[in-house]
């Protein structure tokens, strides 16, 4: 299959036109109106088979999870997402109907539910499957959160479960079938609550990496430490019962959740709660200082953070 005949046939019909691209494929570039009122948001986010994913990744959870990690990336920044570009590093043996028909269902898939534009992209071929997703999206001028305006007293929050995506890695690579791959292969990125936190919060980062180096982040960004109560942050009925270092170890040095970690002072977080039809889970404080004090019933415990790190 020619590069031409891939680029006509699976991403070119793949997401429906946004109101702002002038130019989409087919040209040497895409065109895009920013709206005046807004500033332009972009991330890019690069998944190699063997290193981002099990070797068994379906197609379909390919072209999904490429998309969603940078949606997420957007939502930190409290961004509406508004188009992709799709950098496809294809081995010869997948540039067949079979693969790139489900690769292009996931990736049209997910853009269709957030309104996302394909726009543009590369298309080669590699000895390895990697697929680099660059997305594009609007804030209104200033309003972006980033990750450095935490102040001592703000609440800090999570979005959802923590650890459930390391948990179904763990069962996926010892083969065991589990209720949670779900997690893994179709995280869905909390755009909408990212937005609506545009008014609210003070820091914001997704958490990809662990929560407790993604938190970390924050926490230096903004020059303040954080006190986290263990026993708040939500997470499934199987990490609960697992010894208290293992079940630590995948919330907060697991990775893959790509839910939201966010501060706010303790007024918006009230209101916030009053109006919020999202849930939102408080795990702790800023404090003055560095780093994290991690909790459990009530007493300082000792852990070692250490999320994931490409270098090591
Ligand atoms: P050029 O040689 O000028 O870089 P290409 O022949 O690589 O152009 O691409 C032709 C058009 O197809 C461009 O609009 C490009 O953005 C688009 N395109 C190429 N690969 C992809 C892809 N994987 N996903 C989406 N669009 C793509
Ligand atoms: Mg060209």
């Amino acid at each position: 299959m020619s590069e031409f005949t891939i680029i006509k046939n699976y991403f070119q019909v793949m997401t429906k036109r946004h109101k702002n691209t002038i130019c989409g494929i087919g040209d040497d570039g895409a065109v895009s109106d920013v709206p005046s009122d807004c500033e332009l948001v972009s991330c890019v986010d690069t998944l190699v088979l063997g290193r981002h994913f099990p070797m068994t990744t379906s197609a379909y959870a390919i072209g999904y999870k490429s998309v969603a990690v940078n949606l997420s990336d957007l939502a930190a920044m409290a961004a509406t997402p508004y188009a992709i570009l799709l950098g496809l590093s294809l081995p010869a043996k997948l540039a067949c109907d079979e693969w790139l028909g489900e690769f292009a269902r996931g990736i049209g898939g997910i853009c269709r539910e957030f309104g996302v534009e394909l726009i543009g992209g590369d298309t080669t071929r590699s000895d390895v499957l990697t697929v680099s997703v660059t997305a594009l999206g609007f804030v209104h001028k200033g309003r972006a959160i980033t990750r450095a305006g935490a102040k001592v007293g703000d609440v800090v929050c999570v979005s959802g479960e923590i650890g459930s995506a390391s948990y179904a890695l763990s069962q996926v690579l010892i083969d065991k079938p589990t209720a949670w791959q779900h997690t893994l292969d179709l995280p869905i990125p909390q755009v909408t609550l990212g937005e609506v936190l545009r008014d609210y919060a003070s820091a914001m980062i997704d958490v990809s990496d662990g929560l407790g180096q993604d938190l970390g982040h924050i926490l230096t960004a903004s020059g303040v430490g954080a006190s986290i109560e263990l026993d708040k942050i939500p997470c499934i009925d199987e990490l609960k019962v697992l010894p208290d270092n293992q079940k630590w170890q995948h919330i907060l040095n697991g990775g893959d959740d790509y839910q939201l970690c966010f501060t706010l002072s303790e007024e918006n977080f009230k209101r916030l709660n009053s109006i919020n039809p999202y849930a939102i889970f408080a795990i702790g404080k800023i404090v003055d200082g560095q780093g994290i004090e991690l909790f459990h019933k009530g007493k300082l415990i000792e852990f070692e953070i250490q999320g994931w790190e490409h270098f090591k």
